[in-house]
């Protein structure tokens, strides 16, 4: 029976070292929640790098046992691999440039575009060994962008599914990176090509149509063997999880603590992982607006701001985060009180319970990035909203506020514009806030992550069939 095989550059798990023995522990992130309907049937595998160093033989002999019985392969990289494929190349030419950062962080090193191919060459070979006629392989994200055609090149008789979880620049910015045609032309090895919004998919069209000797017709590209067809499927989460756990005691305790003790105030949150794409510096730029125009708004109000530590090795990271303590301090030492202080700033990560309690009595949640794929913050706030209310102000730049278009939309560089939003928000009648926020979770719940599967599944089936039908 043919059997499916998931691609990522992560495994779903987190791999630690104690003493001399490697613990698994699968994650429950969303993605891993909605592909486990996949790859933990039959002999289907999830297949990607585990985390972590692994450079003892036996070693790895072991963690691939364990890691088997989760239905799991690993692909081991280097210490080598992981600073030039995933550091150098994924994460200092791919991430800044698809997110419109290319003049101020990336870096176009030649040894690390070597290594990114070399890496994506291991992936394939991994692949290959277990990979068989009729098989479908479904690649996901930035790091193995090459990964579609070298499968396809030497297994041309598997479905080839690609999904990219980040934003596809305009051509104007793609066509910086040197290498830029041999990273189209990797990811046309696919059958089907998976963004979350349309202008992702029409950044790519034209990218393809403008830089590559190839016929593109509306959103099919021939290039001369296959129709490839690239369309949007925007992800959702798993939003009954999110909307169970509220109902817990654990967490009901939590959110009754935390409804306590900002009693008297307007909560707003704030939830990212340390990056520079989010725009977190010009959120805190729009706080201080705030009390410079509305100074009684000054102990009423609070931005409850959690930063997910990533990266903060990295000289731009480091520097990013040194400049939100700075900002952070400022803040607070300028306005705070006795007993308030205009920001609970937070520089680390929380177990779900804590995010749900913090999602469930937060008024406003302030989702305001330069640039995101999608943003599942925005969609977890929502579906964490089981009494519709609450109000979650989104920039025009996440992929989300393409479906959620009755958040209150703003551009984030706007500071004037995200101020005067939180205080719109803050006074939002409740018949308004229910109005919209029961318009937001009928989408949440109807295009949720196992909907976002299934209708990604389905079309590259068709896919085929019409490459079929075609020859
Ligand atoms: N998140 C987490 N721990 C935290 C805070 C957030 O696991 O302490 C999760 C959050 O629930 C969400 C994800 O991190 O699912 C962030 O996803 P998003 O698409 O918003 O941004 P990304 O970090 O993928 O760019």
């Amino acid at each position: 029976m043919p059997k499916t095989i998931i691609v990522s550059n992560r495994l779903p798990v987190k791999v630690t070292k104690q003493d001399d023995a490697y613990i698994l522990s699968p994650s429950e992130g969303g993605l891993a929640t909605g592909l486990g309907s996949i790859y933990k049937q039959n002999d289907n595998v999830w297949l990607g790098w585990p985390g972590i160093e692994i450079a003892d033989k036996h070693d790895q002999h072991n963690v691939t046992q364990q890691l088997k019985e989760l239905s799991l392969l690993p692909v081991f990289l280097s210490q080598d691999e992981i600073n030039q494929y995933y550091e150098g190349f994924s994460n200092e030419v791919l991430w800044p440039v698809f997110h419109y950062y290319a003049s101020t962080y990336a870096h176009y090193h030649q040894a690390n575009w070597e290594c990114y191919q070399k890496v994506n060459q291991k992936f394939c070979d991994a692949i290959l060994k277990v990979a068989k006629a009729g098989d479908t392989i479904w690649v996901h994200d930035y790091q193995l962008l090459l990964l579609p055609k070298l499968i396809r090149d030497a297994r041309p008789d598997v479905s080839i599914g690609f999904f990219q979880h980040i934003p596809f620049p305009s051509n104007e910015m793609f066509r910086l990176i040197p290498w830029r045609n041999e990273l189209l032309e990797g990811m046309l090895g696919a059958d089907l090509i998976g963004f979350h919004t349309f202008d992702d998919v029409r950044h790519f069209l034209s990218a393809v149509g403008r830089l590559l000797p190839i016929q593109v017709s509306a959103n099919i590209i021939n290039n001369g063997e296959r129709a490839v067809v690239v369309e949007a499927f925007a992800m959702g989460i798993d939003d009954k999880k999110y909307a169970e756990l509220p109902l817990q005691p654990n967490v009901k305790a939590e959110a009754d603590l935390i409804k306590e003790t900002f009693h008297n105030q307007k909560l707003v949150l704030s939830i990212d992982r340390l990056d520079y794409s989010k725009g977190i510096l010009q959120r805190l730029q729009a706080w201080e607006l705030l009390f410079e125009r509305h100074p009684e708004l000054i102990t009423k109000i609070t931005l409850y701001m959690i930063v997910v530590p990533s990266r903060d090795q990295v000289p731009q990271y480091k520097e990013l985060r040194d400049n939100i303590d700075k900002r952070v301090g400022n803040i607070n030492g300028r306005y705070r009180t006795l007993e308030w202080s205009p920001i609970q700033y937070f520089y680390k990560s929380f177990p779900i319970e804590t995010l749900s309690a913090l999602y469930n009595t937060a008024d406003v949640c302030l989702v305001t990035p330069m640039r995101d794929g999608m943003n599942l913050v925005s969609k977890e706030y929502i579906a964490s909203r089981i009494h519709h209310d609450g109000v979650l102000i989104l920039s025009e730049m996440a992929g989300a506020s393409k479906e959620l278009i009755d958040a209150v939309i703003v551009n984030p560089n706007n500071i004037q514009e995200v101020s005067n939003a939180i205080v719109r928000a803050i006074n939002m009648p409740k018949a308004e806030q229910s109005r919209r926020m029961t318009l937001m979770r009928q989408n949440v719940t109807k295009f949720n992550i196992g909907h976002w599967v299934k209708i990604f599944m389905d079309r590259l089936n068709e896919v085929k069939q019409m490459q079929r039908s075609m020859q």
